[in-house]
């Protein structure tokens, strides 16, 4: 089942889904304005029906404890546009970690991801369905691994999906070690913004261990062209790995609205980024893979 903020639903009611979104965030005490607090409004209301329109049904929401999550607004959300929402547990980048993370064991932040996906966050009853997004900054730093350490041990217990940040789309590889140490499948990690790498080699590596990949800064132009994401998804898809390879926008900045002008919001992946994919002879079965079947089957709860 898929654990979303209004209750369960079968992984086959998921439909196109953006794997790592943020729909409420604040992440203003770090980036000291404004850009990135957001949440239950008309803006946002509007921006999720635009992304309705072109046919998104799910999001995953990857806004973790320590990046100004409110589930109670998500539920909202989720009842105003009638969209499905994953809520997730997580800590973030180190610069953003509550102060008790110094001296907290790897069990004891494990307990606060059960908790959160098994009683409820914040006494609201509404239960993450995820673990993210879980961070690793360009050289990870002690309570970044401890965390990456402690979201294996919840996954495995819940039997849920760990959605990662890899800064810059760096160091995939030292995550996707932590997490084979501690025992955690591959088949339940999605290791984020790698397309940012813009390394096929290393791409290849990380989905030869059995580690999905996310494509989830699509439309961030100023890090990278959307003409080369495409060609480099299209070569993954071609040597056959579309089975291990989710999308997404990761919008965490008003800025990049739909409303702004210059961005298209949380349409981007479908509005302009999978007709280049069309053109570029990706298959549509493997467009259904990464938007529909791949998200079913890594955010399905197993026990
Ligand atoms: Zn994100």
């Amino acid at each position: 089942m898929i654990q979303t903020v209004k209750g369960m639903i079968k992984p086959c009611e998921m439909g196109y889904t953006m794997s790592h979104e943020h729909l409420c965030l604040d992440l203003s005490k770090v980036r000291k304005n404004d850009d990135s607090t957001y949440g239950y409004s008309n803006t946002v209301i509007k921006e999720i029906e635009k992304a309705k329109a072109y046919g998104v049904k799910t999001f995953v929401e990857v806004t973790c404890n320590d990046m100004g999550r409110d589930v109670q607004q998500l539920a909202l959300l989720s009842e105003a546009c009638d969209i499905h929402i994953i809520a997730a547990t997580g800590f973030y980048l180190d610069e953003y970690h509550p102060d008790f993370i110094d001296e907290a064991s790897i069990e004891e932040i494990a307990e606060i991801f059960l908790q959160d996906l098994t009683v409820g966050i914040d006494n609201t009853g509404i239960r993450a369905g995820v673990i993210g997004e879980v961070a690793s900054s360009e050289s990870m730093t002690k309570n970044e691994y401890k965390i990456l350490q402690a979201s294996a041990l919840a996954a495995k217990k819940a039997g849920c999906a760990i959605v990662t940040h890899c800064q810059l789309g760096k160091l995939g590889n030292e995550q996707a070690d932590i997490f084979i140490e501690m025992g955690m499948n591959p088949q339940k990690v999605i290791l984020g913004h790698i397309d940012l790498s813009n390394d096929l080699e290393y791409m290849c590596h990380l989905l030869d261990l059995g580690f999905n990949i996310a494509f989830d800064t699509i439309g961030k132009t100023a890090y990278l062209d959307d003409e080369r994401r495409a060609e480099n998804l299209k070569y993954l898809v071609d040597k056959g790995y579309s089975r291990q390879i989710v999308l997404s926008q990761d919008i965490s900045r008003k800025s990049y609205f739909s409303k702004s002008g210059k961005y298209d919001g949380y349409t981007t992946v479908l509005k302009g980024f999978i007709p280049r994919l069309l053109e570029l002879g990706v298959q549509q079965e493997d467009i259904e893979k990464m938007l529909v079947s791949n998200p079913q089957r890594i955010f399905n709860i197993e026990k």
